[in-house]
């Protein structure tokens, strides 16, 4: 590697969070020099100033914490190449090979560029129909950078952590309906993937995120994910204590 990638990898892996040598070790490895290039770019032009540190790390992608100087917030979202996942029968990765429209002759190589351009399109689709999700802002190859859903380097707890009481759950389910529903009427998608991890609870709302692999309407199996969904969903709040509506009620109020 050359001497700027090299730099760029010490400076993110100085001032990743995480203080476990193993972490941080991952985390290096992480960023192959590619990537870090790009990030190194994005520094260089002025998208952000720095990259504080990981606030996850995926089978598919690692999400990084980055600023600018004045106090701006951006989550990094960098897709990884997902040959291993796949070899280890991770099902997401599978189902993205054989069925994603456009990949049914997959280059894995692509893979990683195209779910960060479906992610950014899909959050401007979200967005647009007025649902509540991060901004995108930049993308550049398997980089997404988007707006921060948290403050001060605190990234919104996902559902499954917001610790809320009772009748605020119901709020959320009822939230969490109507969300499925405008995304299937007004934006055609299907999320794919939705679950109390892909929400984020913040200033009192849902935050939708992860949206790179949801699939249009006219997918062979956009039913079949959007009744997946539906049961995640569902078997979230009822564990919760909501009183929730049978599956077959909740698809009726989405499609119709
Ligand atoms: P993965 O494919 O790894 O599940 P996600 O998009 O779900 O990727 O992001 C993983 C985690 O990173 C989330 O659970 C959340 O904690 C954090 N995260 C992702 N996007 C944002 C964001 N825009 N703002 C704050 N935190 C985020
Ligand atoms: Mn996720």
């Amino acid at each position: 590697p050359n001497s700027t990638t090299t730099a760029n990898r010490q400076s993110l892996t100085c001032k990743t969070k995480t203080t476990d040598k193993r972490d941080r070790a991952t985390v290096e490895q992480d960023i192959d020099p590619r990537t870090g290039m790009v990030l190194f770019k994005m520094l260089n032009r002025g998208i952000f100033d720095d990259i504080n540190g990981c606030i996850s790390t995926g089978k598919e992608a690692n999400v990084y914490h980055a600023t600018k100087d004045d106090g701006q917030e951006f989550a990094v979202k960098v897709y990884k190449t997902p040959v291993p996942g796949f070899k280890d029968g991770n099902r997401r990765i599978q189902r993205d090979y054989c069925f994603r429209r456009g990949y049914l002759k997959h280059n894995p190589r692509q893979m990683p560029k195209t779910w960060a351009e479906n992610e950014m399109m899909n959050l401007m689709m979200l967005k647009a129909a007025g649902t509540r999700c991060p901004t995108p802002i930049f993308l550049r190859q398997n980089v997404l950078v988007m707006e921060f859903v948290g403050k001060s380097g605190r990234a919104a707890p996902c559902l499954k952590d917001a610790n809320l009481s009772e009748a605020k759950m119901r709020e959320c389910y009822v939230q969490m309906v109507m969300v499925m529903r405008i995304l299937y009427q007004k934006c055609n998608l299907v999320h794919g993937d939705l679950s109390e991890y892909n929400i984020l609870y913040y200033e009192g709302s849902l935050h939708i995120i992860d949206v790179s692999q949801s699939v249009d309407l006219d997918h062979p199996l956009a039913l079949y994910f959007l009744r997946l969904d539906c049961i995640h969903v569902s078997d979230f709040f009822e564990n919760n204590g909501v009183g929730v509506r049978p599956i077959h009620e909740l698809l009726d109020f989405i499609v119709d």
